[in-house]
């Protein structure tokens, strides 16, 4: 605390990112980090740009990397929007749609980066409790509101919504924006991008950071309706011109030309996200059904004395507090042999 903080900053809580452990030889399932890394052509792709080119500032408006987006999923240029990673993306998207009169809905147990926004840019939220399978149900949205946001599958849940419901939630309020922030779709659910034509009010947000192990690049992307992309231009064009490097431009175009690497590397943590299922329910863990890529569990023993005996030895998982979640783990879905070692860990400590 110092006198010169503003009010503002005086009352914030800031969101919390998962630890980054500065040393070697952990298994790090807290963050839901890629283990396989970014497909070889980013790498190429970095390498090629990193000269003295670097001098020059970057394309203000990354056309390169829209239209790399744009043509994977069929759709124009002018319907996606760049940003410092998806982060980046929902703070913009806040204060361009969100910043009105009514409050925003999203659901109670979810991304903890939604409540922080509302508190960083004053705008009022009611969060809609979860059904008791932590599902979200549409039906529970029909309130007078500002917008609506959530992740699917949700976070920390893992927890899947079909396009369809969606659809529901879009016709029932046609006169704000719903945002559906897709950061783990790739993991076998479906995107909604394929409905932004039918639907004016409908904003998808990705990331590279989760399905195309980008993380350390910061590349995260929204797909809508033209004037819905216009609207977060005014905003990033007011806020930083360029808020995507040289490099990220070029990697994040590069791992949308390689289509094999994307299909094999999901495939694989989709089967690792099952082994690791079956293997925590095996210790007698409940595991919500997942298509993300990390699970989330529970068991008699307490979360945290769990996650702190891993700890023990190097093996990181995340824990978030909140009523109905206390006694959750969220694993992310690593490399198979870390997948065992947890296992083989958990045997010890649940035993
Ligand atoms: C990881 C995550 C993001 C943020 O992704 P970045 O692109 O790395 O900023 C956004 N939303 C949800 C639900 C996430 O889990």
């Amino acid at each position: 605390m110092s006198r010169f903080w503003s009010e503002i900053t005086k009352a914030l809580v800031p969101y919390v990112p998962g630890e980054q452990p500065q040393v070697d030889n952990i298994i790090k399932l807290n963050t839901n980090e890629n283990p396989y890394g970014p497909a070889p052509g980013v790498l190429k792709a970095i390498a090629e740009q990193a000269n003295s080119e670097l001098r020059r500032y970057p394309d203000p408006s990354a056309s390169e990397l829209k239209k790399a987006i744009a043509s994977w999923y069929g759709i124009n240029a002018d319907q996606v929007f760049c940003g410092n990673g998806s982060d980046e993306v929902l703070a913009h998207l806040f204060v361009a749609f969100f910043k009105g009169k009514k409050p925003i809905l999203f659901p109670d147990v979810t991304y903890s980066f939604y409540p922080v926004y509302c508190q960083l840019y004053q705008i009022e939220s009611v969060q809609i409790p979860l059904n008791a399978q932590f599902e979200i149900d549409v039906s529970d949205y029909h309130l007078k509101n500002g917008g609506i946001i959530f992740p699917n599958p949700n976070a920390p849940t893992g927890v899947y919504l079909k396009p369809v419901a969606i659809e529901q939630l879009l016709q029932a309020n046609p006169d704000t924006v719903v945002v559906v922030d897709e950061a783990y779709v790739d993991f076998g659910g479906e995107s909604c991008i394929p409905l932004i034509d039918k639907y004016q009010n409908l904003l998808v947000v990705q990331t590279l950071s989760k399905s195309r192990g980008m993380a350390g690049m910061r590349v995260g992307f929204a797909c809508g309706d033209s004037s819905l992309i216009e609207g977060l231009e005014r905003i990033k064009n007011s806020f930083n011109s360029y808020p995507m490097d040289r490099l990220a431009i070029v990697a994040g175009a590069a791992s949308f030309q390689d289509k094999k690497y994307f299909a094999e590397t999901t495939e694989q943590i989709i089967f690792n996200r099952d082994f690791l299922t079956k293997g925590l329910q095996k210790l007698r863990f409940k595991v919500l059904p997942s298509k993300a890529n990390f699970v989330f569990a529970t068991h008699k023993i307490n979360a945290t004395v769990i996650m702190e005996a891993l700890r023990e030895q190097n093996i990181f998982v995340r824990h978030f507090k909140g009523p109905r979640i206390d006694n959750y783990l969220r694993i992310s879905v690593g490399a198979y042999r870390e997948i065992k070692a947890l296992l083989a860990a958990l045997e010890q400590i649940v035993q």
